[in-house]
């Protein structure tokens, strides 16, 4: 390998390349006339494809008649407020409570883990499964892990249980599983996807041929992309080229970190340590086998079966229920975009957010809130 291949500002250059970007945007462009027809909306199934897309302004230069809608791909904003609520009546308890970073500004039926920590809750801030344990080591208290997120970060609690966890330690999983949720965006009657594409990072544990099934059942396509604007706009100009050729199938645009299989190893330990089981998903309703709990044989350091939650004494005081004018749900489907949102950038802003959408970086209402929805093409895009 010539080594000017290692040195990083070039590596990175191949994924931001101008020119092949243009190339690709032209291309992108003759994919969506080819159709004959439009609009054609295809769905991408990740917060971090839309922190892309709006970062390198990739939205300006997608082609009219070619709508790229947001789907439920942010486990900050899918985590349900009554999930919310259990973390909450732990913390109340006096239980230390460690979880990823924006899940602590994700409002509950009455409030946050922000809240209940300036309430005086012991609140703990966390970046890896790993750190859970070593809080836990550091106090006798007990620790409970709010363990949110997809399969990614489903492996890394999974990893951490297998290991054996401290005995004040135990584990409050909310964690979900993506490929459910693609199903319910696909069966909504009002639905307009055509094609999907799906989160690079998931599918490297999950692998490419999870989605096979859900071809054969749907008739649409899915592709796997990476995160870099080359990536997306090669993914989704493979994305049409299957929709012109009615071709349905699974295609792997990532294949630099993504194989059909993905990481057998990962998928032993997630499935070794958790079941897939109905459950609601923030604004999206019931998405059956869509959240990960724990198996029974990880019963004693269940969270749930270790403490007495009780939602309905906290219930019994909530002020009020969650804002009805928030469209979360709307947006998570595909049906609307925030600016839809009366309450957008008025009553609900990344500093006091109405809706789960507007807490997380990946969070599609702040996402548009910070770049503005359709920024102008960048210059390094
Ligand atoms: S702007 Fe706020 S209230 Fe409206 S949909 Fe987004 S998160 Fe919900
Ligand atoms: S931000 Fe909200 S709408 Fe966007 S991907 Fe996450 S869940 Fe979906």
């Amino acid at each position: 390998m010539p080594s000017t291949d290692r040195d990083p500002a070039l590596f990175e250059l191949k994924f931001r390349d101008p020119a092949r970007a243009r190339a690709l945007v032209e291309a992108l462009g003759r994919r969506t006339a080819e159709l004959g027809r439009t609009p054609v909306s295809v769905m991408h199934v990740c917060g971090s494809h839309e922190q892309a897309i709006a970062k390198f302004g990739l939205r300006s230069t997608f082609p009219r008649g070619l709508n790229v809608i947001m789907g439920p791909g942010c486990p900050v904003c899918i985590t349900d407020a009554p999930e919310v609520d259990e973390g909450v009546v732990l913390a109340r308890q006096g239980v230390h409570i460690a979880t990823y970073g924006d899940m602590v500004r994700v409002p509950g039926t009455s409030m946050s883990l922000a809240d209940a920590q300036a309430d005086g809750a012991k609140i703990h801030v966390i970046y890896s499964a790993a750190q859970v344990v070593e809080l836990a080591q550091s106090t006798s208290d007990q620790v409970v892990f709010f363990a949110t997120g997809f399969e990614t970060t489903a492996v890394a609690t999974a990893a951490i249980v297998l290991g054996g966890l401290p005995s004040n330690l135990s584990i409050l999983s909310a964690h979900k599983y993506i490929p459910p949720a693609m199903e319910i965006v696909a069966e909504v009657p009002e639905t307009k996807v055509e094609g999907f594409l799906a989160a690079g990072h998931a599918a490297t544990i999950t692998g490419s041929a999870v989605f096979e099934p859900f071809v054969a059942r749907h008739h649409v396509p899915v592709v796997v992309a990476g995160f870099e604007p080359l990536d997306i706009l090669a993914g989704l100009v493979k994305l049409v080229e299957l929709i012109r050729d009615r071709t349905p199938q699974v295609v792997n645009m990532f294949p630099r970190c993504v194989t059909r299989a993905g990481n057998l190893r990962a998928q032993e330990q997630l499935w070794k340590v958790f079941r897939p089981t109905g459950g609601r998903w923030r604004g999206i309703a019931h998405v059956p086998n869509g959240n990960l709990r724990l198996r029974d044989e990880f019963r004693s350091i269940d969270a749930r079966r270790r403490f007495t939650i009780d939602l309905a004494s906290l219930w019994d005081h909530a002020p009020a229920a969650l804002a009805q004018s928030c469209i979360c749900g709307d947006i998570m489907a595909g049906l609307s975009s925030p600016t839809d949102c009366k309450l957008f950038g008025q009553e609900c802003t990344p500093e006091k957010p109405v809706g789960a959408c507007m807490v997380s970086s990946e969070g599609a209402c702040k996402i548009w809130h910070e770049y503005g929805g359709h920024p102008d093409l960048g210059g390094d895009a």
